[in-house]
């Protein structure tokens, strides 16, 4: 991935002069957060009393007050009571006609995202947002368009690949654009999913997929990196005739999927011999798992309109049992990160990854799992673990304040209080007003 500012429009004479005064007092700047509760992102237990060194746009020390010294002379904040972590990032964001939103989301806490599959067209509004006001971030991160078969689920998004030469070509053309990621889209048959993957191999950049129609078990065991949406697991873990009738009816309309995903795991068993043999996948190549459960949420008190009340349901019990694959597929070796999926039916405008990230915990994982799988992990399945997702010295100072503690509940994660990107603190009120 090449950084951010080489991406930018061209400034002008005036602007590169601010920018350039901006980013050198950042550099010369050290700042010390301090008795602040550190969860570094990797997983570990908080430091209760800690204490972070910042230097420039990175870093420099963390540790507990007593073990870390500060530079004399430093500027230092007092943080008592507050949780810092780092930076979330959000592997799911589909940014659509709405530059603004990645802004209201870096308000709260989003320092990074990826768009899993659109044009780079789309991003060139945000760009210029972020050139104008000087910002740090936040990180972009694209795919270029899916890559699927004919009859596309998504015609306006996708590119459509007839064969595996051309799913080759595709590919190759997404990476030439910039993308860091390419995402495989379920029309696409096995030969040319596999020909993108190949692609990905060969270039060092992961390849995520929408499955539904295609087996995760073959596409994993040959190669797929990254699984978005827990439902990619839907064919898989049904006895073969049941995942046929499933194949058949969305190949046949794209909709089918709609209230058909919730039939097909309601009834699903999570101990089948289908099932265990993806736990035996997963277990051998721990995928990264992007579950983008927020999307699928059902409440049984709050059915979607005209839904027929034993329908609503099913759905209900089929959300329930993909919180329990999601749980079940971490367990097993999947590496669980956090996508947001930008609108979702139980968040408000930008919440979504704090919804996400609720959900993770009502599947069972700990508070502190979640963090990390919006966090370290998720920097993993950018391939960026050597500069982002964790607090450790040398890597780019994108961090979050919290007023309350997320390790004990993971809704604290919603009282954001000041991000910072790149040794930056950025404006929270402002771009809470996106
Ligand atoms: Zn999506």
């Amino acid at each position: 991935m090449r950084p951010l500012l080489q991406r930018l429009p061209i400034l002008t004479a005036a602007s590169c002069l601010l920018a350039l005064s901006a980013a050198q007092s950042a550099q010369n700047r050290s700042l010390v957060l301090d008795n602040v509760r550190i969860v570094d992102g990797t997983g570990a237990p908080p430091i209760e009393r800690g204490r972070i060194v910042i230097a420039g746009d990175r870093i420099a020390q963390v540790g507990s007050v007593e073990s870390v010294k500060p530079p004399a002379g430093t500027e230092t904040i007092d943080l008592t009571g507050r949780t810092v972590l780092p930076g979330l990032i959000d592997l799911h964001f589909h940014i659509e006609n709405d530059p603004k939103l990645a802004l209201r989301q870096l308000s709260h806490g989003v320092t990074a995202f990826r768009d899993p599959g659109q044009w780079d067209e789309k991003f060139v509004e945000l760009r210029r947002m972020i050139a104008a006001d000087h910002l740090p971030g936040p990180r972009i991160f694209t795919a270029g368009p899916h890559i699927d078969g004919e009859h596309p689920a998504y015609p306006a998004d996708s590119v459509v690949a007839r064969d595996a030469e051309e799913a080759r070509q595709q590919a190759e053309i997404n990476i030439r654009n910039g993308a860091s990621a390419l995402k495989i889209y379920f029309r696409l048959p096995f030969a040319s999913a596999k020909a993108v993957i190949d692609v990905c191999n060969a270039h060092h950049i992961p390849c995520t997929a929408h499955l539904e129609l295609l087996d995760a078990r073959e596409l994993i065991a040959a190669g797929l990196h990254g699984i978005e949406h827990v439902t990619s697991f839907g064919i898989s873990i049904v006895p073969r005739v049941e995942a046929e009738a499933y194949r058949q009816a969305v190949l046949a309309d794209n909709a089918a999927r709609r209230e058909g995903r919730y039939k097909l795991f309601a009834g699903a068993n999570l101990d089948s011999p289908e099932a265990q043999a993806l736990y035996a996948v997963l277990r051998d190549r721990k995928p990264w798992l992007d579950a983008t459960l927020a999307v699928f949420e059902q409440r049984a008190d709050r059915p979607a309109k005209g839904t027929k009340p034993e329908t609503a349901a099913m759905m209900v019990a089929g959300f329930a049992k993909m919180k329990q694959l999601t749980r079940r597929a971490g367990l097993e070796g999947a590496r669980l990160v956090m996508g947001g999926h930008s609108t979702v039916p139980f968040a408000t405008r930008g919440e979504a990854p704090w919804r996400e990230m609720e959900l993770l915990v009502e599947s069972g994982l700990s508070p502190l799992e979640a963090i990390t799988a919006a966090t370290g992990t998720a920097s993993g399945f950018l391939y960026q673990t050597d500069r982002l997702g964790t607090l450790r010295p040398g890597l780019q100072a994108d961090v979050v304040v919290l007023r309350d503690n997320p390790v004990a509940n993971i809704s604290a994660i919603r009282t954001v209080d000041r991000v910072m990107i790149a040794g930056t603190w950025i404006d929270v009120p402002r771009y809470r007003e996106y």
